[in-house]
């Protein structure tokens, strides 16, 4: 896990441009695009631009920043359409199935999902 917090991860090559991925939305705080192993028929990430390596790294100092993700979340579940519902997701470390560490917010929707997850 400390290496993993130590490297930089596949969202550093989305940011750059120089991985392609489906964006749907962007600003000077963050990105959301659609996650490449959809789990829902809609399955979107929002990350920071600024790498949080994952929420246990969260200071004081990003209360700003981690408030702009929920609504950024938020906004594109209205850009998606996702009128019936969705799930808001964030998997932190290991135990938490977590495999890309940078920071990011899952948006699932347009099924029926269940609880509890596995
Ligand atoms: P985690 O398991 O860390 O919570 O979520 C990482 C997510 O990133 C996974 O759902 C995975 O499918 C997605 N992902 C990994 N690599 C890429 C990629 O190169 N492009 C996109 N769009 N999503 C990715």
């Amino acid at each position: 896990i400390i290496e993993a917090k130590n490297s930089p991860t596949i969202f550093d090559r989305i940011l750059d441009g120089s991985i392609k991925a489906d964006i749907v939305y962007e600003d000077p705080e963050c990105l959301a695009f659609r996650d490449v192993d959809p789990q829902a028929p809609k399955h979107l990430l929002v990350i920071p631009r600024r790498r949080i390596t994952m929420l246990e790294d969260a200071q004081n100092t990003d209360q700003e920043l981690l408030g702009h993700l929920m609504l950024v979340v938020k906004k594109v579940a209205e850009q998606e359409d996702l009128t019936d519902g969705y799930r808001v997701v964030i998997n932190n470390g290991p135990d938490g199935g977590q495999s890309v560490y940078h920071l990011h917010i899952h948006l699932l929707g347009g099924r029926q999902l269940n609880w509890p997850p596995g």
